[in-house]
């Protein structure tokens, strides 16, 4: 597994980080099905008559998409509602275990990291404050607000990174613990790296085409530190 990343980490100069998942868990299961009930109860307020699935969903990104496609009057509240859940999520968050010491071994390598994340803007960069890691990342793209056909999957984040970076796509890494990070990396043309806190979702991200899977952000930070400046 180690050859894998050290495979990917040679061949490329610059990191792409999703933040819910490899950063911190954002948004736990019950937080998160929280979340999508008080985005349900903006639409529900509204008189939006809501799809069975949107009903059952557990998560508030599903709630928000359904409000730009079905009830666009609504989609300002139901961003707000989301914002302020994510931001307050994130002043709760505790840090996935070797993150921080993957974002400053990362910094001394002189590998620029740009956060790519579905999650606000406003969120990440809360978490990054209260955890002293802002400085640690050279930018922060987070869902463009009220616009949410653009997240990921949609390769849009991913190309402005890169227009940032000023780097073609396949000297960039995405790390990411979705199989939409994975499938937006394929899209793109950027390598991608799963951390995958479960042996399922290891298989998961390896079957949608991940170069290389870690359990471990320590090890990823292992790794890189070993791959030296690139
Ligand atoms: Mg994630």
């Amino acid at each position: 597994m180690t050859d894998q990343l050290l495979a990917v980490l040679a061949q490329t100069t610059a990191v792409l980080l999703d933040f819910d998942g490899p950063v911190t868990p954002l948004l736990p299961a019950d937080r998160n099905a929280r979340l999508a009930d008080a985005t349900r109860t903006v639409l529900e307020a509204a008189g939006v008559q809501l799809s069975e699935s949107v009903n059952a969903t557990s998560d508030h990104l599903a709630v928000l998409r359904f409000a730009a496609s079905n009830a666009p009057a609504t989609l300002e509240a139901v961003e707000r509602t989301a914002v302020q859940g994510e931001v307050d999520a994130a002043r709760l968050a505790v840090p996935t275990p070797g993150a921080a010491d993957f974002l400053a071994v990362c910094h001394e390598a002189r590998r620029p990291v740009i956060v790519v994340s579905n999650n606000s803007a406003d969120a990440v960069e809360a978490y990054l404050d209260k955890h002293d890691l802002r400085h640690l990342v050279r930018q922060i793209l987070g869902r463009p607000y009220g616009n949410p056909s653009l997240m990921k999957p949609h390769p849009e984040l991913v190309r402005r990174a890169l227009a940032i970076l000023d780097e073609q796509p396949q000297s960039c890494v995405m790390i990411g613990d979705s199989v939409t990070d994975i499938v937006v990396s394929q899209t793109a043309g950027v390598r991608s790296i799963g951390y995958a806190k479960t042996p399922e979702r290891g298989i998961e991200l390896q079957r949608a085409g991940a170069d290389a899977v870690t359990t471990d952000m320590t090890a990823l930070a292992e790794a890189v530190r070993r791959s030296g400046t690139s």
